[in-house]
């Protein structure tokens, strides 16, 4: 295990889990103090002591390139462009979509890590690339889950695009929380959790940053092609999403956390 510097200063240690002693990397407790200690500092403060100071350890941005996250990319390569922004090539994606992720990758100096299917689970499991049309929990598994569960082993601490006022479910999330979605102890921040919808547009304005070219073509939000539908103005923008399906998230994350990915 490799203690962080800058952690020791604060009381805490960033551990790396070894095979024979599967301690997390961080406590409910390191979230805690974490919360406390950016409380009041703005987004952009947290965001350099978190990623110049190395307060979280081995960082990532997981991204999907959708319909707002070109804000916290924007954010986070301003502070260090060279942090990975990790982005799930399920193969399903719209044309567009990588378009805009090539685009912003450009604009802002992005650290693009591209995350595929394992070739032989695919060919195992999905050989005719139509999972999606009758198991989406399995293909969100060979296409999402397990790629993103295999890279982010490798990281201390990974940042989302979630905001308060998407959800109720949401509405109480802090700034530093510990990734339930394994028994790691990663670091789960979001940055843009006090955020509303009019600051998000103000800094798309403020820094002229481009929109997802898909947005002005009813798709508020934006995931895989096969499983996204247009949204009639006034609906719930989620609501395009695995239309049909009992099916709001991806499995990343635990239901009613992050349905966009
Ligand atoms: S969103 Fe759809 S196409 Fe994409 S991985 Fe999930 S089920 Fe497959």
């Amino acid at each position: 295990m490799k203690p962080d510097v800058s952690l020791s200063k604060i009381g805490m240690v960033a551990h790396t889990p070894d095979i024979l002693n599967l301690a997390p990397r961080f406590t409910e407790h390191d979230a805690v103090r974490l919360n406390n200690m950016f409380r009041g500092s703005t987004t952009q403060e947290m965001l350099e002591g978190v990623i110049r100071d190395r307060l979280a350890g081995d960082l990532a941005v997981v991204s999907s390139f959708g319909a707002e996250s070109a804000v916290l990319l924007h954010l986070v390569a301003g502070v260090d462009p060279s942090v990975p922004v990790l982005f799930l090539d399920t193969g399903k994606h719209f044309a567009e979509t990588l378009a805009y992720r090539d685009l912003l990758v450009e604009r802002l100096g992005l650290n693009l890590v591209v995350l595929t299917p394992d070739a032989e689970e695919l060919a195992k499991r999905d050989e005719s690339g139509l999972r999606w049309s009758y198991d989406p929990d399995g293909c969100c598994e060979i296409r999402k889950v397990r790629p993103l569960e295999k890279a982010l082993s490798q990281y201390d601490a990974s940042f989302t695009g979630r905001k308060a006022f998407q959800a109720k479910t949401r509405a109480n999330l802090p700034r530093f929380e510990i990734d339930t979605t394994d028994s790691a102890g990663r670091l789960k921040i979001n940055p843009l959790i006090d955020w509303d919808a009019a600051a998000i547009d103000a800094w798309f304005a403020e820094h002229d940053l481009p929109r997802h070219p898909l947005i002005a073509q009813g798709y508020p939000s934006i995931g895989c092609s096969p499983c996204t539908s247009q949204v009639a103005p006034g609906e719930d923008p989620r609501s395009g999403r695995w239309k049909g399906w009992d099916k709001t998230e991806c499995g990343i994350h635990k239901p009613g956390e992050e349905p966009f990915l």
